[in-house]
């Protein structure tokens, strides 16, 4: 009989590889190991769009529950060019493998749609986007599948995806979407959530190092939710962000850049590239600069076999997800760079949307401050925890940070049984 694998892609080929690495070292049931290889559901929908020239097209989507055993589901909305059922499906996996780390009552999920939205007018991502909630409704609500903002998608799109899911419901349903506006339930220091997580892991990693941040260089891919973010709040505690990137190319100053006035000429022109006093870098040159923290922020797959070996960061820490290829983890690992993973590193945005679900649920919000606390308490334990494990174990750490969060989801498989 022939192979089929509906799945295929990079990122679903990387997530199983680590999954079945993970399982031989945890010495997983069989019965156990074959579940948590493949997703629960998943939905492929067709998007029909008005574009503003009167034309219709045709957008493919998707949404996959991973897995459901600890609680509902839940994973970002991502619009990108290249999503793929494969992707998405990989990225559920590793949201599941993510919560269960972080502690939250979730299984993993994702979502997608495979469209350039930089090309697409404010109508039509809205058109775009509230179609897409209306084919995938089924597989979503507030204690079934909980989206959050991810890749090409922010706050306005998730108060989109809200008041659709609203409107089939006669009622108002702030607890369907995390990453929301604050006027329709959104959460305090959400927007900062995931930048904030990363330097709460660098603090926490400089400290096992016994070094300080101040004064560090740090290179950043991406200038986004996440990157920006990130760089700000490096920036302001005295580290020295030399360079940046986005989609349309890369800026490099040794003595550092004032990132108040990066984000100013940003919003002015869309793009980090033309920063007065900084020069122009390609793309791929960045991420080869020297550095002592190197924070891929953009997409998957940027440190490759091929590119491994002239990484010159001492850290590398994941913003993004999948930014790691496994042959490129090897080669980092053998030359002593610190990877601190997605799963752990970038987790401060899922930790948050769970503290907004939360205060929706209970329609009761919480300061700022009492956020930013709590978000730094969680980080810190499953940083401490992780990088003990990866000691104890003799392991680097992401794969201690997977042994956890699998290890989470399959004592959930395993006292829960299979049904029927
Ligand atoms: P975003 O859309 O806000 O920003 C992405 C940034 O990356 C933009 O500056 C874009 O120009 C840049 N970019 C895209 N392709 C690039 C390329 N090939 N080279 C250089 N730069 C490129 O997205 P975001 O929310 O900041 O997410 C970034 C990454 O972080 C994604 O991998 C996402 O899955 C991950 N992530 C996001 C969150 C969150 O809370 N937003 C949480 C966890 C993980």
């Amino acid at each position: 009989m022939s192979h089929i694998d509906e799945f295929e892609s990079d990122l679903h080929r990387t997530a199983l590889s680590q999954l079945d690495r993970v399982a031989v070292r945890l010495g997983l049931e069989p019965d156990i190991h074959v579940r948590l290889r493949a997703p629960r559901r998943a939905l492929v929908v067709s998007i029909p769009v008005r574009m503003d020239s009167g034309r219709t097209e045709v957008f493919t989507g998707y949404r996959v529950h991973h897995s459901t055993v600890l609680g509902p589901t839940k994973g970002g909305l991502r619009y990108d060019a290249d999503v793929s059922l494969g992707e998405v499906t990989a990225l559920a996996m590793l949201m599941s493998w993510k919560c269960a780390l972080m502690g939250l009552p979730y299984g993993g999920a994702k979502g997608g749609v495979r469209c350039n939205p930089r090309a697409m007018s404010l109508a039509e991502r809205e058109n775009l986007t509230r179609r897409y909630t209306a084919e995938i409704i089924l597989m979503i609500g507030p204690d079934l599948d909980i989206p959050a903002p991810d890749l090409g998608t922010d706050e306005q799109t998730m108060a989109w995806m809200m008041d659709t899911y609203s409107m089939t419901q006669g009622k108002s349903v702030p607890g369907v979407v995390t990453g929301k506006p604050l006027i329709v339930g959104g959460s305090a220091g959400r927007r900062e959530a995931t930048g904030r997580g990363i330097v709460y892991c660098l603090y926490q990693a400089a400290h096992h190092m016994s070094q300080e941040l101040r004064g560090k260089t740090v290179v950043i891919q991406g200038f986004g939710n996440v990157g920006a973010v990130a760089a700000r709040l490096l920036w302001r505690d005295g580290a020295v962000v030399t360079g940046v990137s986005d989609v349309k190319g890369a800026i490099w100053s040794p003595k550092g850049l004032d990132i108040r006035q990066l984000e100013a000429h940003v919003a002015e022109t869309g793009s980090v590239v033309g920063f007065p006093g900084a020069d122009p870098l390609d793309n791929a040159a960045i991420l080869e600069q020297p550095c002592d923290i190197l924070i891929p922020a953009a997409v998957g797959s940027q440190i490759h076999a091929g590119n491994a070996d002239r990484i010159r960061a001492h850290v590398v820490a994941e913003g993004a997800n999948g930014p790691t290829t496994p042959e490129a983890d090897g080669i980092l690992h053998d030359r002593g760079v610190t990877v601190i993973p997605d799963i752990l590193c970038n987790a401060g945005g899922v930790v948050v949307s769970y503290f907004e679900w939360v205060q929706g649920l209970q329609y009761y919000f919480w300061k700022e401050s009492e956020i930013t606390a709590r978000l730094q308490e969680v980080m810190t334990r499953a940083f401490n925890r992780v990088w003990g494990l990866g000691r104890k174990e003799g392991v680097d750490l992401r794969t201690a940070a997977l042994m956890e969060g699998v290890r989470r989801v399959a004592e959930g498989y395993k006292v829960r049984g299979l049904y029927p």
